[in-house]
């Protein structure tokens, strides 16, 4: 754990999020700033700071797994498709240094990302 990451404290029930997924090794949450009329953060409880990290020290268990469930949550939908994204370091455009897989549905996704 990081006492300083701000997923770190969600994942501890520190600070509230809307939960709606968790178990003993991942959860996901509705992202405070929605790019999409669904967006949610599928995040593993214990700190990695990212994919290629996790990667890295993983069996590849844990990336299956939350694969497995950000996609699980994107069928959720309205079934007409989601987009995940991993964005990784400064020039991916990642803003919190805990692993995250965002799912987006909910309308079309355009292509290239910016
Ligand atoms: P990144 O830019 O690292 O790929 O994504 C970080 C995401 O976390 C952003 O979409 C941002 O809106 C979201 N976010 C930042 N702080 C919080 C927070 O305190 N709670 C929740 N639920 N989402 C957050
Ligand atoms: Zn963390």
């Amino acid at each position: 754990m990081n006492d300083d990451c701000i997923f770190c404290k969600i994942s501890r029930r520190e600070i509230p999020a809307k939960e709606v997924y968790r178990d003993e090794e991942v959860l996901a949450v509705e992202d405070v700033n929605p790019q999409a009329p669904v967006h949610l953060l599928v995040m593993p409880s214990q700190h990695h700071p990212n994919i290629a990290a996790l990667s890295d020290r993983d069996d590849g268990s844990l990336v299956a797994k939350l694969l497995g469930v950000a996609s699980r949550l994107g069928r959720e939908g309205d079934g007409k498709g989601f987009r995940l994204v991993i964005n990784t370091g400064p020039n991916g455009g990642q803003t919190v240094d805990h692993l995250h897989v965002h799912v987006l549905a909910g309308r079309p996704m355009t292509w290239p990302p910016g």
